[in-house]
């Protein structure tokens, strides 16, 4: 188990990553972030058959909170940090 700094709330912790990432995460981080990342891949995914996604919007907005308010960052979190 590696053990380190997280990328997101920088604590002392043992570090998780998601395949294909470089950034690697403690345990709460890496799970909000792992949330993050499937409901984003899922959300590309229905719009790109041409639907709109309320529900998932909401969803996703509601995970980026979790996640900007973990690692201290306002309600104006830019999605684009996290989702590339
Ligand atoms: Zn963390």
């Amino acid at each position: 188990m590696m053990k380190g700094i997280c990328d997101t709330c920088d604590q002392l912790s043992e570090l998780f990553q998601i395949n294909g990432r470089r950034d690697a995460n403690c345990f709460e981080c890496h799970v909000v972030l792992r949330s993050l990342l499937s409901l984003y891949e899922l959300i590309r995914e229905v719009e790109s058959t041409g639907r709109e996604l309320p529900e998932l919007g909401e969803q996703l907005t509601q995970a980026l909170d979790r996640l900007a308010s973990r690692v201290g960052l306002s309600h104006t979190f830019n999605r684009t940090v996290v989702l590339q």
